[in-house]
């Protein structure tokens, strides 16, 4: 298959290429182009150049556009999701989030997203006169994307953007660049010419649209560690940020709840995308109470779960997205292994072709092991056990990431209670990992810098001018 980057409304190829592989098969299903800094520039001026146009459409017109973006993902669903599951290994209809979910996901939000406005406020009215708070898009924005959701967290990034009267040049990752570029492909029906861009690039193509100097702002999904890197490289010229990066979510589970009834949701939370999710429950704190019963009934919901290539019929969970992955979630397990802890089902990558790893619950593993200390992005849930919450609240916020949590209670106002005091940008209750486009998202402490979503997240793309205006 041969894909294109898209530069002021023109396919673009480059003279290197680099392979994009399926997870389940390890075959290379296509090549895309490796961009060099000369199609970069390109792509910023196409997209500096379409600014100032696109700055001044109405709020409506803009707002009809981004509707219109909405129907094309939904005309092109079937083509969309068959992209996902091919370079991202998740099931057509998987376990919570199949490639047909993201793909419809991607739908509503850009749907929602259309329905957003930035009024003008008034800040201020006296006798003498009228301050008024505009907000006027930023520019180009730069935006940078993970593997695990490729065309969803495109969504998030693209449409807020353009929504608000930004440009965009978008960068997705190279292990999941084809249903991005496919998108914005399409996107062009409808956009003018320079508005979304995309390009494809592997190495130090991330540093250098982070240092652009004609790059006003960077959104960036990916790990702390590459987040890290781009408020360096992006201080030079002061860009804006956006930053939604790591988490290693905790769930307290109080003694109170019925194990049999929440096992299920709680299980989708932890495995939602293969445990390839920022905000998926990573660190599961269980009252003694209760925590054998937990985790066999755990235990049973993970024996029933089918981990096959994404295209078959049946398939629940897929492979992990790639070897480097893999490798970590096996390293992290047979560190847990070494270290005593006790694995309940899974734990051992079968032989073969292909980055499958079984659903793997471990159980007597406590704070301090890798496992539970760092983030595994993949199938793999650690279970501890605690006998005081207050202990269990304090081990929770432990960490360096502070992205999601949540407490699971019979007794809504101790839940609450709970919830208030978890160091994380979105604690849920008797749930884990649901968002929503009204509800913003963002991570506190290395989990990131601003909210995507709602009004909140829009205003990101925004500066504010204030007027004052004399009567
Ligand atoms: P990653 O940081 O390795 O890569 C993300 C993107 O950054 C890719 O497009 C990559 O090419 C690019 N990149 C790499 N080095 C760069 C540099 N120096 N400058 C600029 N760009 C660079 O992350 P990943 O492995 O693709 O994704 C997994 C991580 O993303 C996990 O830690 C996960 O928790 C996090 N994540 C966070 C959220 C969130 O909303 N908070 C959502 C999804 C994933």
């Amino acid at each position: 298959m041969q894909f294109n980057m898209i530069i002021n409304g023109n396919k673009v190829d480059a003279e290197d290429h680099f392979n994009v592989y399926n997870p389940a098969t390890e075959e290379i299903i296509a090549q895309c182009p490796a961009a060099t800094e000369e199609n970069l520039n390109a792509a910023v001026t196409a997209a500096r150049e379409a600014f100032p146009a696109w700055s001044k459409t109405s709020d409506d017109q803009r707002k009809e556009k981004v509707n219109a973006l909405a129907d094309i993902i939904s005309d092109n669903m079937n083509e969309l999701a068959q992209l996902i599951t091919q370079e991202q290994g998740r099931p057509l209809n998987g376990i919570g989030f199949g490639s047909f979910a993201e793909v419809g996901g991607s739908e509503y939000w850009t749907r929602c997203t259309a329905e957003l406005t930035l009024p003008i406020e008034i800040a201020e009215e006296t006798d003498t006169h009228r301050a008024e708070i505009h907000r006027k898009p930023l520019g180009v924005v730069g935006s940078i994307t993970p593997w695990n959701f490729p065309l969803l967290i495109a969504i998030w990034h693209v449409i807020p953007a353009i929504r608000s009267g930004n440009t965009v040049v978008l960068k997705p990752s190279s292990f999941t660049p084809l249903v991005a570029l496919r998108f914005v492909e399409l996107a062009q029906e409808v956009l003018p010419p320079g508005v979304l861009n995309i390009i494809t690039g592997e190495g130090g193509m991330g540093r250098l649209i982070t240092s652009h100097p004609d790059i006003d702002k960077i959104v960036f999904t990916g790990s702390t560690a590459t987040g890290k890197n781009i408020m360096k490289n992006a201080s030079d010229s002061l860009k804006r940020l956006t930053l939604e990066l790591g988490g290693n979510d905790a769930a307290i589970i109080l003694p109170d709840i019925d194990v049999k009834e929440n096992a299920s949701a709680i299980f989708e939370a932890a495995f939602i995308n293969n445990g390839q999710t920022c905000a998926a429950l990573k660190r599961l704190y269980v009252h003694e109470d209760i925590y054998e019963e937990m985790c066999e009934e755990l235990t049973i919901i993970a024996n029933t779960v089918t981990v096959a290539n994404g295209m078959e019929e049946g398939a629940q969970l897929g492979p992990i997205q790639n070897r480097a992955q893999f490798e970590l979630v096996r390293e992290l397990v047979d560190d847990a292994k070494s270290s005593g802890a006790r694995i309940l089902t899974g734990g051992d990558a079968p032989e073969g072709i292909g980055y499958f790893y079984p659903v793997t619950l471990v159980a007597d593993i406590s704070d301090g092991t890798r496992l539970v200390d760092e983030e595994p992005f993949g199938p793999v849930l650690p279970i501890i056990k605690y006998s005081d919450v207050e202990d269990a609240l304090q081990r929770a916020n432990d960490n360096p990431n502070g992205l999601g949590g949540s407490v699971w209670s019979g007794n809504p106002a101790q839940a609450l209670e709970l919830a208030k005091r978890l160091e994380c940008g979105t604690a849920w209750i008797n749930n884990h990992a649901s968002l929503s486009p009204n509800v913003p998202f963002g991570g506190v402490k290395q989990s990131g810098v601003g909210v995507e979503f709602s009004t909140h997240g829009l205003k990101e793309f925004t500066s504010i001018q204030s007027i004052v205006i004399p009567k």
